[in-house]
């Protein structure tokens, strides 16, 4: 039997995993889910001796059957090579009596350059599967770390070209200046007069409008999207859990076969899910820690089966996690149904309808895969200055939810591994702030400079890099004129 995508809102919706990179979103509003979980026997101790390379090809192959070996190498030799500032792509690093997963040596330091780099490679070669010949043009709104790793990912690739719009006064000032300053001839990014909430509704009308996209079509071009919710960014994050489990295995941490509990600072749900198709495939994995900031909505839905959206929205230090509508949950629903894709969507509707949704006492028997907390921004602060304390180790707002909120759970005698999502360069002012007793303040550079005398790590080239970058977009609009903003760039008649 061969994998295909199904949508979690319509069983009947049934596409190839190229198909379904190429859509991104199911035209019924669903999300697409593997149409059975690959069978495999995943041998930990032949593992431990393969590259994050190897490893890729090998899980990458269980989940894209409609793709080759030969055709996945291309595409993990493309995304994983020099961009990553260490050889090991995600190294794992021991603190104390846990362990870091470091996702952030990527082009842009936060993690979600693992899928973003591969992501317009797979979709290329999806394009060609499928004989499509028109261009793929990505539309993408962004609270910040999404944007750039995006662009970065998909500038220059040929017969593609990307249009990002950020929130004018939503991003922190590195955020910014990483977008403003991106390259490649066909990267577009704009600034929104408004928040984030106001171009990412403007961005879904755009994918609906239909007299754009026949014109778009006219002029042999396709809409397509680059985030969590498509199955090409799922899919390469799924690889990083077995490749720390490997680690170790390797380092002789652990025996093959022993479980271990992963702890991963959680917004739209998309890392964390990757996890659990990772536990799904047979990685021991005990406990998935659902980790969350201020903004907890995940941590009241674990504790209690009621999800519910209306409730204040915080401006946190782990920006990237302000989030009260987790997109990928959609996809753990289907599965806490048993598949059942009525039940799916009626759920979704009462989302969208209320903005909230409970499931039912058997759904949540089924969510023992989860432990799930949040940490305060006080939490957060203590943690960050109390791992550099005990550990000598700076970490990122993100990454100290997740350590906070590991430190929380009680079982604590297995191994825990948490994933370390952001480069503590990207959020310099929090964390300098959080590691000085006397919360030390500066800004900028001097944040980053004064940063470094703390961290035991140089400041990476990306972020040197940015002080002297040539500012190449400049634009900013209101979200009404989104519309003409991408007929523009796409010289559309
Ligand atoms: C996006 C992001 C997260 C949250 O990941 P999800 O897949 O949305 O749950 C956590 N940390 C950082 C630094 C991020 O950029």
């Amino acid at each position: 039997m061969t994998l295909f995508y199904k949508s979690t809102r319509d069983s009947e919706n049934v596409v190839s995993a190229s198909q379904a990179i190429l859509q991104g979103l199911a035209v019924d509003g669903g999300l697409y889910v593997p149409t059975e979980i690959p069978e495999t026997d995943l041998d930990f101790k032949h593992l431990a001796n393969q590259s994050y390379q190897e490893i890729a090809a090998l899980i990458m192959q269980l989940f894209l059957p409609d793709f080759t070996q030969e055709e996945l190498y291309e595409c993990i030799n493309k995304a994983y090579d020099q961009k990553f500032d260490n050889q090991e792509i995600t190294p794992l690093v021991k603190v104390g009596d846990q362990y870091y997963l470091e996702l952030f040596h990527g082009p842009t330091l936060a993690f979600k350059d693992i899928a973003l780099s591969i992501l317009p490679h797979l979709m290329k070669k999806a394009a060609q599967k499928n004989n499509m010949a028109k261009e793929i043009v990505i539309l993408t709104a962004t609270s910040g770390d999404t944007g750039k790793s995006a662009m970065e990912g998909f500038a220059d690739v040929k017969n593609t070209r990307i249009i990002v719009f950020y929130p004018e006064s939503g991003v922190s000032p590195i955020q910014k200046k990483q977008m403003i300053t991106q390259k490649g001839e066909n990267t577009f990014v704009t600034a929104i007069k408004g928040n984030f909430d106001d171009a990412q509704r403007k961005v879904k009308e755009l994918f609906n409008d239909e007299n754009l996209r026949s014109k778009t079509a006219d002029n042999n071009k396709v809409f397509s999207s680059a985030n969590s919710i498509n199955i090409g960014r799922l899919v390469p994050q799924i690889v990083y859990y077995v490749y720390a489990y490997t680690r170790l295995v390797k380092s002789g941490q652990i025996e093959s076969g022993e479980e271990v509990n992963f702890s991963v600072p959680t917004g739209n749900f998309g890392d964390i899910l990757a996890g659990f198709y990772a536990k799904k495939i047979g990685l021991p994995i005990r406990r998935l820690i659902c980790a969350s900031n201020q903004n907890n909505v995940l941590t009241d839905f674990f504790q209690t089966g009621n999800y519910d959206r209306n409730r204040p929205f915080y401006v946190t230090s782990s920006p990237s996690m302000d989030i009260l509508v987790s997109s990928n949950l959609e996809r753990l629903l289907f599965y806490l149904t048993k598949e059942d894709t009525v039940q799916t969507k009626q759920l979704m509707d009462d989302l969208n309808k209320r903005g909230n949704y409970k499931i039912t006492a058997e759904m949540k028997s089924a969510l023992s895969d989860f432990f799930a907390d949040f940490a305060s921004e006080k939490e957060t602060d203590q943690t960050i200055r109390e791992v550099y304390e005990k550990g000598n180790y700076v970490i990122d707002p993100h990454t100290a939810v997740a350590t906070c909120v590991a430190n929380k759970y009680e079982e604590k005698m297995l191994p825990t591994v948490i994933l370390s999502t952001a480069s503590p360069y990207k959020f310099p002012q929090a964390v300098l702030q959080a590691i000085t007793k006397e919360g030390e303040k500066a800004e900028g550079i001097e944040a980053i400079n004064k940063l470094e005398t703390f961290a035991e790590i140089p400041v990476p080239a990306a972020i040197e890099e940015l002080e002297n970058a040539e500012i190449k977009h400049n634009d900013k609009i209101s979200a009404e004129e989104m519309t003409h903003y991408v007929e523009k760039v796409l010289n559309l008649k």
